[in-house]
């Protein structure tokens, strides 16, 4: 018999990828977690329906939320993560040298564990030593910590549950209290074309309370639509005008200087969202 994960990003539309073996499936304190084996894409982790991370694409998303925020702080010394359950954004962080320290404020401890059994290639870098793992909501973590951090990354679930708070408004505000006063924070935004309503409030959230705001995309297969976009607020430097020549070339499959600045050219319609 076979078996099928099915993916409904809106109502009228869905993904499907034929599965190989459940390694584990359960109802956490705050969703519904599995983690599959599929033909194509190999092990991927799944939260109330959503697939969040597969080891065949996941490097795009984690290379590209980590890199383009860190090499524009000349500095980056201490990271927040908030989500980012399955380490992939940490691993990609502890790649630069600068970074001293690395938090990461995930709520759901589960996802955490079961990522560690069972997506050893993604979080791997949770057992290093600059890692620090904090299990608890990153809207209360975020209040209780100022002028703390030079890049925050919020790595989290589709705005819906405990990940609505994320999402724009006064988060952000609480966001750059956290951040040291030339830090920068970046959240992953949604599909522009499934979501257009959730990339523009939040371009537009953070246009209202960053100096510098601005969106780029990134092609990933598992996510709807393949295109994805992350919005990034800077207190001072722009993520466009940076001197990327400095810098040593990563061990990256996606992300290269040259994607660096190609990502900021948007297609007229996500400019049109943004204007
Ligand atoms: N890194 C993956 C990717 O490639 O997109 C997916 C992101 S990670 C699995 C999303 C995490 O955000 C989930 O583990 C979820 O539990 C966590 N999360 C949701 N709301 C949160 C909150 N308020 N505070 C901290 N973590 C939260």
């Amino acid at each position: 018999m076979e078996m099928w994960i099915k993916e409904a990003q809106i109502e009228d539309a869905a993904m499907t990828y034929k599965v190989k073996e459940t390694l584990v499936t359960k109802k956490t304190k705050y969703q519904d977690l599995a983690i599959l084996d599929t033909y194509f894409f190999g092990r991927m982790l799944v939260l109330d329906g959503i697939i969040q991370t597969t080891i065949k694409d996941e490097f795009v998303y984690h290379e590209m939320i980590a890199h383009i925020p860190l090499f524009t702080h000349p500095n980056p010394k201490k990271v927040l993560v908030v989500g980012g359950g399955d380490g992939g954004v940490i691993r990609e962080v502890l790649k630069h040298p600068s970074v001293e320290k690395a938090v990461l404020c995930e709520i759901d401890g589960d996802v955490v564990e079961e990522c560690k059994k069972y997506l050893p290639e993604i979080s791997c870098a949770l057992e290093n030593p600059k890692c620090e793992v904090f299990i608890g909501d990153g809207i209360k973590y975020v209040n209780e910590h100022k002028n703390e951090f030079d890049v925050i990354i919020v790595d989290s679930t589709d705005p819906f549950g405990a990940a609505e708070g994320l999402f724009g408004g006064s988060f952000y505000e609480k966001i750059k209290e956290c951040l040291t006063e030339d830090g920068i924070f970046i959240a992953q935004t949604e599909t522009p074309f499934y979501l257009p309503e959730v990339v523009k409030k939040v371009f537009n959230d953070s246009k209202a309370i960053f100096k510098i705001t601005k969106l780029f995309m990134a092609a990933i297969p598992t996510y709807p639509g393949g295109y994805w976009s992350f919005t990034i607020g800077s207190k001072k430097y722009d993520p466009e005008n940076v001197d990327l020549s400095i810098y040593e070339d990563l061990d990256t499959k996606y992300y290269t200087k040259k994607i660096h600045k190609a990502a900021f050219v948007l297609p007229k319609y996500v400019e049109d969202l943004i204007k």
